[in-house]
């Protein structure tokens, strides 16, 4: 199974929660946590209805996972639909997630592509592991 066939059920959900987000007046993001293969939480971005700047929705399926995994998601894949901003690239490298798959570019403070690729750098603490595998997909069509 090639990265594209692999993620696109994942990335599809991300979509549908960034549409229900959007529908709430919300920046269009979604977020879900994979372990095992298993979606084990998601959530989509919520900053001005709970006005908490930082309601991003990567921010907040992290929140949910640590609530009952803990600190260490090492063996969690998080998958987005926009790449994690510089915020949320801290909470990824601090809670040691390896593996981001994200669909849409975030610009100049994209944590993969960005001015300040946290996610990709060597120059972190060292318990926060080593840099995340970032994979973007950005064929749309294949989604279906
Ligand atoms: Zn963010």
């Amino acid at each position: 199974m090639n990265p594209q066939e692999q993620w696109a059920p994942y990335l599809k959900r991300c979509e549908a929660l960034a549409k229900e987000a959007a529908s709430r007046g919300e920046a269009a993001v979604g977020s879900v946590l994979v372990r095992n293969g298993k979606v084990i939480a998601e959530a989509m971005e919520s900053t001005r209805s709970s006005e908490d700047v930082s309601a991003h929705a990567e921010m907040e399926v992290i929140r949910k996972a640590r609530s009952f995994l803990g600190t260490d998601l090492s063996d969690c894949v998080l998958v987005s639909s926009k790449e994690p901003c510089l915020m949320c690239s801290y909470a990824i490298r601090y809670h040691r997630i390896l593996t981001v798959v994200y669909q849409e570019p975030s610009g100049m403070l994209g944590g993969a592509a960005g001015a300040y690729p946290l996610l990709l750098s060597r120059e972190v603490p060292e318990n926060w592991g080593p840099p995340v595998q970032c994979t973007q997909m950005n064929d749309k069509k294949a989604l279906g």
